[in-house]
């Protein structure tokens, strides 16, 4: 799918990321994976973190798909780097408002880059593509939850 119409400013920044993308590459020692798909539109991604002390200590992905989920995840995963999980948790939820047409959500500098992103909520069907890497991480962070509290091991599976 090509990118929809967007403020050229951020339309550049998208496919700046989409093109080189951050933090692709396999995690060693990742202590959680999770892998997601949007089928609609053909987007693949799995995102591996290693969370060290309550802490994102690195954060990496691989997949494929359309420039607005490609880039939205080389954004994150930038963005993810040495947070605590708490605020990753609070960042998936600010972007998720974002996407879902929140002016407010809008305007936090916390997001970083990912506000280039703010036009794809006006295009109902893309919003999945956007959304797929938080979608990720907030399974990943489901996951590092249930593991700490199961026996302090990662949700790690191969
Ligand atoms: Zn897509």
């Amino acid at each position: 799918m090509d990118t929809p119409q967007l403020n050229s400013l951020y339309q550049q920044l998208i496919l700046e990321h989409y093109r080189n993308p951050r933090n692709k590459a396999e995690l060693d020692e990742k202590t959680v994976e999770v892998h997601l798909a949007n089928p609609v539109c053909g987007d693949e991604i799995r995102l591996q973190l290693r969370i060290d002390d309550g802490r994102i200590a690195d954060a990496k992905f691989v997949g494929q798909g359309c420039s607005i989920s490609q880039a939205a995840v080389s954004m994150m995963t930038t963005l993810l780097k040495g947070r605590s999980l708490g605020d990753a948790d609070a960042i998936a939820k600010r972007f998720t408002e974002m996407m879902h047409g929140s002016e407010e959500a809008a305007k936090d500098k916390a997001l970083g880059d990912l506000r280039a992103l703010r036009g794809v909520s006006k295009f109902p069907v893309r919003i999945k593509c956007a959304l797929l890497g938080f979608d990720a991480l907030q399974e990943a962070l489901k996951k590092t939850a249930a593991g700490a509290t199961a026996s302090g091991a990662s949700g790690e599976r191969r």
